[in-house]
């Protein structure tokens, strides 16, 4: 089945700018890990904000995890429901800092982001149990009655991981969410997804500034560029000439770039993304 199924989307912010998002199509199967990638502004975030029916499109349709999100410009009246089923982790850590850790796991019981509703809410011990379960899974059990505001960067994603299995999504979509991490945090924060994908078989969309993580914890890599797909394929195939045309629109103009753009100096760093094998 496929866990995914974005059919020629297509989103302008205004008649006076390009599309972006342009005519997209993608097809992700349940248990696929893919890593989304691009240079700032190529459309990440639009992206996965349409899937989640935070947005809605001008045309083309999409399907997650068998349901229509949004349809012809058009959100499903659904959506909420849709929602349940689809993990959210942002670049921006979304806890409410104030609450102990405990309570927003709890939250991923209601299928939302915490709020004073979540905070009001009284949950049964099954609820409360498996919330335990979630933060012992990610390793921030010892940290359960602290303020989610004192927790770090990287715990603070992690959490935000655990309410995701709180909520038993089986779609997580994962906004940058290294994007202000130390190398170590993003490290474990990385492995965390991936150990979701592998021994759970979450599906999981996640998007990515740095390549070198792509290319090491996802099998698969789709490349935006300016809003459109010119990259899907495996990322032992994502080459590093690909890699740095996918970049280049961050040193130039976007009428320059492009594959047949004159071929600028490849830069010490690319070199270093050469692919291992994952798995
Ligand atoms: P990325 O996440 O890859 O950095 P975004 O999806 O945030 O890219 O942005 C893609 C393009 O859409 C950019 O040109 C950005 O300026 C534009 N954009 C995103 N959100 C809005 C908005 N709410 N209004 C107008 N333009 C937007
Ligand atoms: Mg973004």
């Amino acid at each position: 089945m496929a866990a995914l199924e974005i059919v020629n989307l297509t989103k302008r912010f205004s008649q006076r700018l390009a599309p972006a998002i342009d005519t997209v199509s993608l097809r992700v199967e349940a248990g696929e890990m893919v890593a989304l990638i691009g240079a700032s502004g190529s459309g990440k975030s639009t992206l996965l904000r349409h899937i989640s029916g935070f947005a809605v499109a001008d045309a083309g349709s999409i399907k997650a995890l068998g349901r229509v999100v949004q349809q012809d410009g058009r959100l499903m009246p659904d959506i909420r429901k849709q929602r349940a089923d689809i993990g959210f982790v942002f670049q921006q850590f979304n806890l409410v800092g104030r609450s102990t850790l405990l309570t927003n796991i709890l939250a991923g019981h209601l299928g939302r982001t915490p709020s004073w509703r979540a905070i009001l809410h009284r949950f049964n011990a099954d609820e409360i149990q498996s919330a335990f379960n979630a933060l012992e899974e990610v390793g921030l059990l010892p940290f359960c009655y602290q303020r989610a505001s004192t927790l770090s960067g990287g715990q603070q994603q992690r959490a935000a991981i655990a309410r995701t299995l709180v909520q038993q999504a089986k779609l997580v979509l994962a906004d940058e969410p290294i994007a202000s991490l130390d190398p170590e945090s993003s490290r474990r924060v990385m492995d965390l997804l991936k150990q979701l994908n592998q021994d759970r078989g979450l599906t999981v969309v996640v998007s990515l500034h740095q390549v070198e993580f792509a290319l090491r914890y996802c099998p698969r890599v789709v490349a935006l560029k300016a809003g459109k797909i010119v990259f899907d394929g495996p990322s032992a195939l994502a080459t590093a000439a690909l890699i740095d045309d996918v970049y280049r629109s961050e040193h130039h103009s976007h009428g320059a770039a492009g594959l047949d753009a004159p071929a600028a100096e490849t830069p010490q760093t690319r070199t270093e993304i050469i692919p291992d094998p994952v798995h």
